[in-house]
């Protein structure tokens, strides 16, 4: 029997190292998530700003071609004023001019405002994209480090996984399922008997109960608090 119990502290040992192994992997999780997070908000800010250049580049050619039309239209205005014999006719065509002429000077000066707000915008996506850029390369250096620490670990992972099951065949059948069933909800499922009492949770374990552990190396269930027991003396 004490070969049982020695076998179930080696697992224990195995397990713990598992779990510490496990414990370290998970601790690089967020730190991958911040560099994720970082560069998905720089890259955002990016396509917004482009986002906004096409919107106003969009408005630019409808106004450009407002224009267009204008220009044509005032054309025909400055031949029909010349072609016009009578007064009352030169009065009217001249007025088109004019008009023409001032939705001209509006189109143009619109223009020139759109003009000004695309160069900011122009300016803000140059230093969204040089915003991303610097980020990228500055997790060029991080990430790899990142990655080969996981890597390492998840090797580690995997040979102390590989050690434990070869060991676990020095545990009965109930034993092992007894011993999972309890740690999977606590680190620990084995502790030793201290001065008569459980190990882990200090309560007085029975006299005859006592004597089995010590006299017959049997592992017994501490009542109160559910952890297998056995007598470390
Ligand atoms: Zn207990």
């Amino acid at each position: 029997m004490q070969a049982e119990i020695d076998a179930l502290l080696a697992l224990q040992s195995d397990d713990l190292r598992i779990r510490e192994i496990e414990d370290q992997i998970k601790a690089l999780d967020p730190q991958l998530a911040a560099l994720d997070a970082r560069r998905g908000k720089a890259s955002e800010a990016l396509a917004r700003a482009q986002a906004a250049v096409q919107t106003e580049e969009k408005k630019k050619r409808e106004l450009e071609g407002r224009l267009a039309q204008h220009k044509q239209m005032q054309e025909r205005n400055l031949h029909a004023l010349d072609d016009v014999k009578r007064m009352r006719e030169a009065t009217a065509a001249t007025a088109q001019v004019d008009t023409t002429k001032r939705l001209m000077a509006e189109d143009e000066s619109e223009l020139q405002i759109l003009g000004r707000r695309l160069s900011d915008l122009n300016a803000t996506v140059d230093a969204s994209s040089k915003g991303l850029a610097d980020i990228e390369k500055e997790q060029e250096a991080t990430r790899p480090d990142i990655e080969a620490k996981r890597a390492a670990l998840q090797e580690e992972l995997g040979g102390a996984r590989k050690e434990r099951d070869g060991r676990s065949s020095g545990v009965s059948r109930p034993m092992l399922s007894k011993y999972d069933r309890i740690r999977s909800k606590r680190p620990m499922a084995l502790y030793p008997l201290q001065g008569g009492s459980c190990g882990n949770c200090d309560t007085a374990i029975p006299l005859q109960r006592r004597n089995m552990m010590s006299g017959g190396g049997q592992i017994e269930v501490c009542e109160a608090c559910g952890v297998l027991l056995y007598s470390g003396a």
